[in-house]
């Protein structure tokens, strides 16, 4: 099963367990973007390898925000292959383990009599879904605008699922990663397209919905989210049909 979805000759989505991480290709040189779940590491490794690199060729791991579905693999690849890890200034202190924002044992187990979430709940904790990761070595990235790193990245902060939550423009692809500000699909929703992750999953629900104003003035034209697949079209567009759907629990949802 080809997990590697390719976006442009030099942008590529990748699918682990239930979240994606993405490679940025510029020549010899990558950029990843988020890391999935502790046990996608084999993935990982592999979705590098099947493009014709090897781990010594990342240059540097953006992280779109602190959760461990996207942080999961980190602390083993940067074992192996030590690159810098870079994410807003307001997430570093989640990535460092100073503070937390990311639902509860709880949150998860008080909602399994649905099947649907015990299924989803079963498939993430195999994959490593209750470890507490740690990344010490995260740092800022710096200013705003392009970052020096393969695909020129640059950070749109929208805060609200974490309070550092970053979404990345690669202006050059008319692409947008957006993490989980703005997924295309999730395996405890009823619905795929544009829309917003169920509401325990988000520190500030509020915040979240603002943030969307952020991505709403980007001129992509292709969303590649955290969970889900690619979705081409303005992403004014799909933000507003999410916003449209936001989900129960949503404070300040219109409807
Ligand atoms: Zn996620």
């Amino acid at each position: 099963m080809d997990r590697i979805h390719r976006i442009t000759d030099d942008v590529f989505l990748v699918r682990g367990t239930a979240v994606n991480w993405i490679l940025l290709r510029e020549g010899r040189d990558l950029t990843l973007v988020d890391a999935g779940y502790p046990r996608d590491l084999g993935l990982l490794l592999a979705s590098v390898e099947q493009l014709g690199h090897r781990i010594e060729d990342l240059r540097g791991v953006l992280i779109t925000h602190a959760h461990v579905d996207h942080i999961g693999a980190l602390p083993e690849l940067l074992r192996r292959h030590p690159a810098p890890v870079y994410a807003h200034p307001d997430e570093v202190a989640l990535l460092r383990g100073e503070k937390h924002e990311q639902a509860s044992t709880w949150d998860v187990v008080s909602r399994s009599w649905r099947p649907r979430f015990a299924r989803w709940a079963l498939t993430v904790a195999r994959a490593g879904a209750r470890t507490h990761v740690r990344i010490p070595e995260a740092v800022p990235f710096p200013g705003p605008g392009p970052l020096d790193l393969p695909g020129r990245p640059s950070p749109v902060p929208c805060p609200g699922h974490t309070s550092g939550h970053t979404a990345y423009e690669l202006a050059d692809a008319g692409t947008v990663l957006t993490g989980d500000a703005l997924i295309t699909a999730h395996p405890l929703s009823g619905h795929s397209g544009p829309q917003l992750l169920p509401a325990f999953f988000t520190h500030d629900t509020r915040a979240s919905l603002a943030a969307l104003d952020a991505l709403r003035g980007l001129g992509a034209d292709t969303v590649v989210p955290g969970h889900g697949p690619v979705w081409r079209g303005p992403v004014a567009k799909a933000v507003d049909a999410a916003r449209a759907h936001a989900p129960q629990g949503y404070r300040g949802r219109q409807r």
